[in-house]
């Protein structure tokens, strides 16, 4: 039998982290599962991004929710599945007083419960690499953790195919997908329930349906750095400019006087969308980044001046001397404006629905996002 003359209990279109979700929480509820891409191997934000699966820094509520949630479903499946959890935790510092502020006004909410405040003497605990005496503070959570993506989202796929023998269909583009039937590049195929995960694709598959949210795309600039050494205690870093863009601390009251301090000095920083995650890999490499840019086709140009910006925030937090980019990328992904507009779960039809994440939170998020759609298609 071929992949395409069985028939199956759900179909997914879109391999990324978001359809492979899906395909996770429907095999663990026993169901026959086909994942249909287009392309070879995976090649989408999901694994372009830091894998960085964060909680502490989401928009309160049902995002922080579903990033607590999800971080715990890639902590169940990490050994089973050979995907190594690279880091731990979250160290995002205060440069300023005024962010120091901000993570006090965090550790008030619900969501600080587990968290803490470092004091800048403290903060060599975390590593040798920071600026730890010109820092106003940090704040720790333990709840993150990270994977490589480049090797943990094949590896996920690889992993579903051997444990819960989801089918997967490569190198097929999905012409139309309505339950029964998906209309596909090597003929039709027949599931009785079809999500479409299509990422920031718009209008390749109801196309119709996705013009009423008003979606974008985002493009962000990424860095590969080598430094001379990363010392092993470091976790995943943040730092002011991620303040007022992460909604878990930018919808407090007290990430205004950040915002207003950081538009004066700042300024070119925050017109390139520009903030600084840094995280570690296994060859002592630090995946560092990001800028946005908004557009509905983003250009596929990645001047250096914004890598610049990216590059000077990095040298304002990390110690020594500027480390070498031995790798450069760009990824995008679909993004709408609204700050409740997180995430859409679209129902045209019984037993269909498009799933998009809609807010660059994908690898944080989709375990739990899946599981929410499949027990309400199936239950
Ligand atoms: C640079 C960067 C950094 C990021 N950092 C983080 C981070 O640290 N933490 C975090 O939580 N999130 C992060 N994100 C966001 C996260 O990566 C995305 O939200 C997530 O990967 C989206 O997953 P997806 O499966 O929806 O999309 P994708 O990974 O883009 O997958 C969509 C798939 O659908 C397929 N497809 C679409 N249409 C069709 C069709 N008609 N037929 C067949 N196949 C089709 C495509 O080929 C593609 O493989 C980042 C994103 C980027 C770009």
């Amino acid at each position: 039998m071929t992949p395409t003359s069985q028939s199956y209990d759900l179909a997914v279109v879109g391999a990324g982290i978001c359809g492979l979700a899906h395909a996770l929480a429907a095999a663990r509820r026993g169901k026959r599962v086909l994942v249909v891409d287009r392309d070879a191997q995976a090649n989408g934000a999901s694994i372009r991004n830091f894998g960085f699966i964060t909680v502490t820094g989401q928009q309160a509520g049902a995002c922080w929710r579903r990033a607590k949630r999800s971080v715990e479903v890639w902590l169940e499946i990490a050994e089973a599945a050979k995907i190594p959890i690279v880091q731990r935790g979250l160290l995002t510092i205060a440069r300023r007083a005024e962010a120091r502020a901000v993570i006090e006004a965090f550790l008030q909410t619900d969501m600080g419960a587990e968290c803490r405040l470092v004091e800048p003497r403290e903060l060599i605990n975390y590593g040798s690499d920071l600026r730890s005496d010109e820092f106003a503070g940090a704040l720790y959570s333990p709840h993150e953790a990270r994977v490589e993506s480049r090797e943990a989202i094949p590896q996920l796929a690889a992993w579903l195919g051997e444990r819960f023998q989801v089918t997967f269909l490569r190198e097929t583009m999905v012409h139309s997908a309505s339950p029964p039937r998906l209309e596909t590049s090597r003929g039709p195929i027949e599931a009785e329930a079809i999500i479409v995960c299509p990422g920031d694709d718009f209008s390749s598959l109801h196309a119709e349906r996705l013009a009423q949210y008003g979606l974008t795309r985002c493009k962000l600039h990424m860095l590969r750095l080598r430094p001379q050494r990363v010392d092993e205690r470091l976790p995943p870093v943040m730092s002011d400019l991620g303040m007022i863009r992460y909604l878990g601390y930018a919808e407090l009251p007290a990430a205004q006087a950040l915002r207003v301090r950081l538009e004066a000095e700042q300024r070119e920083h925050i017109d390139a969308g520009v903030h600084l995650i840094a995280v570690r890999s296994a060859d002592g490499t630090l995946v560092v980044g990001d800028s946005h840019h908004y557009a509905a086709t983003p250009d596929p140009f990645a001047p250096t001046a914004v890598d610049d910006l990216i590059l000077d925030e990095y040298s304002h937090v990390f110690a020594g001397a500027r480390p070498q980019v031995v790798e450069r990328w760009i990824g995008t992904y679909a993004y709408a404006s609204a700050s409740d507009r997180l995430m859409l779960v679209d129902a045209p039809c019984e037993g269909l629905r498009i799933v998009l994440i809609t807010s660059g939170t994908g690898a944080s998020t989709s375990f739990a996002i899946a599981e929410e759609v499949i027990a309400e298609l199936f239950d």
